[in-house]
């Protein structure tokens, strides 16, 4: 008889929520790493797919191995592919433990391979692109832990200056009274491994459109665990949730055992259809990907007209999603393919292919 082949793994997450792009992966324990390429910004690399590596900045929260297992290899990778250095974005206090990592792949790869590393204080921020800033905040986690929010700075006319003609603005201005403020827009927040804390409720994550969550824990019982490996459990997501004003929330992090299906029908009874529906699961393949179908159905588009990524896939969702894999039911196998792919589909892919390394 022949040797079963290996397990097969899930793919990349994909979730587009206009105007951006959820890619990644995230599984308690394992490895969790999202991407929104629209911002250049990638949070956590505990894997560094190939579709990440374009990202400019990766906002690192913690140390733990399934946040930071790929983050030296998406450095050197970046570099052995011409695409400039890693910017690392990480909590200041475990800055030095990441300096020493990366020490270590030098002498280990002879090779000096060039990153930036931004260690933020508790609410420093740093502009990742025109106008567009990260934010560190604390979190509260077994280690030093940040979740980030990403926003956009634009400046406004301040009040006592709205209706007048715009000479006279003009004519202010040359004055040299400053006639506008500066207003932050919350775009997209990471809150990954943390246990029920203030920061959930700030502003900036709170009035955040997209909002990207750990839930670690679904089953009643666990919420014993969730307080010793201080998680989120599902009662705190829902607590959350009557707060925040986001559009989406994508939740990560979620347990290998959890069944996805009996999580989504219990979110449903605990929230309600409406609110329950703004709910998405990353590792949700199958519903993921229905969804995306919708999507490009509503705006004309065929969903088997989507070209899919080069040599891995025929498509964004390639594999068929899988009827639960072991200790996995109710989809959290579900296959996301052809995302790996990268190149030329929809996730654009790094710039050049890459070859053999010597
Ligand atoms: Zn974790
Ligand atoms: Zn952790």
């Amino acid at each position: 008889m022949l040797p079963k082949p290996p397990a097969r793994e899930p793919g990349l997450g994909f979730l587009y929520i206009p105007p951006y792009r959820i890619v990644g992966t995230s599984i308690a324990g394992e490895a969790t790493s999202l991407m929104v390429p629209e911002l250049d910004v990638c949070f956590d690399l505990g894997v560094c797919p190939r579709p990440m590596l374009p990202a400019k900045f990766a906002c690192i929260s913690h140390g733990h191995m399934d946040h930071i297992g790929g983050l030296a290899y998406y450095c050197s990778q970046r570099y052995f592919q011409g695409m400039g250095p890693g910017n690392i974005i990480c909590p200041k206090a475990i800055a030095p433990a990441i300096r020493k990592m990366m020490d270590g792949y030098i002498d280990l790869e002879r090779q000096k391979t060039p990153y930036n590393l931004i260690e933020l204080e508790p609410e420093e921020t740093h502009e990742i692109k025109n106008n567009t800033f990260v934010r560190g905040f604390a979190l509260e986690h077994t280690v030093p832990t940040y979740g980030y929010s990403v926003y956009e700075r634009r400046s406004k006319l301040k009040d006592e200056f709205v209706g007048l003609p715009q000479e006279k603005l003009t004519e202010l201005k040359g004055q040299g009274t400053e006639i506008t403020r500066w207003i932050e827009i919350p775009l997209v927040a990471y809150v990954f491994d943390t246990i029920p804390t203030p920061a959930l409720v700030r502003e900036d994550v709170r009035k955040a459109p997209v909002i990207l969550a750990e839930t670690t824990f679904f089953e009643p019982d666990d919420r014993a665990r969730a307080k010793v490996g201080m998680h989120l459990h599902v009662a705190d997501l829902v607590e959350w949730l009557r707060f925040t004003e986001c559009q989406a929330m994508v939740i990560g992090h979620v347990s290998r055992r959890t069944n996805l299906a009996v999580a989504k029908s219990n979110l449903v009874k605990a929230l309600g259809r409406d609110k329950a529906a703004k709910v998405h699961f990353l590792m949700d393949g199958k519903a993921n990907k229905e969804r995306f179908e919708r999507q490009l159905m509503d705006a004309g588009e065929h969903p088997l007209q989507v070209k899919g990524g080069g040599k891995f896939g025929a498509g964004p969702f390639r594999s068929k999603p899988r009827e639960g894999g072991p200790g996995m039911s109710g989809g959290m196998g579900g296959g996301m393919g052809g995302a790996a792919g990268g190149a030329g589909g929809r996730f654009s892919g790094p710039a050049r292919d890459p070859d053999p390394r010597p």
